[in-house]
């Protein structure tokens, strides 16, 4: 993976050109942050292959819960906690923290993973 895959993955923009957002408002709001463009706004390529492409994406934000819920058990863990009423408290209360990133970034993964759409250079700027 290259370093600038890297970065266009963690800002959330478009596969193909690297630069429109995926998204068409930040995630800190949290009335509107799933709202994704239907098409890439600097280079038009759609976001939404197919009808229900994002139902897979699930199992993407399935994997990012479990490898939080698993960390931070270790993390409890080491720490010498005991009573399971911590763990439970502070995974559910982590996890509906990060919920909007864990939306954004199953779909962004799911995308870039199972969208088909290439990196195209002549699309950047
Ligand atoms: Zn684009």
């Amino acid at each position: 993976m290259s370093p600038n895959l890297i970065k266009a993955l963690l800002h959330g923009k478009c596969p193909r050109c690297h630069t429109g957002d995926m998204f068409a408002y930040r995630s800190s709001n949290l009335m509107k942050f799933a709202v994704m463009h239907e098409s890439c706004p600097h280079c038009q390529v759609r976001l939404e292959p197919e009808p229900g492409f994002y139902q897979g994406a699930m199992y993407v934000g399935y994997g990012i819960t479990v490898a939080a819920m698993v960390a931070i058990t270790g993390i409890l863990y080491i720490f010498g906690n005991s009573s399971e009423w911590v763990y439970i408290g502070v995974i559910v209360s982590f996890m509906v923290l990060i919920a909007p990133l864990n939306y954004r970034y199953s779909r962004i993964i799911y995308l870039y993973l199972f969208g088909g759409i290439k990196f195209d250079s002549r699309y950047t700027q």
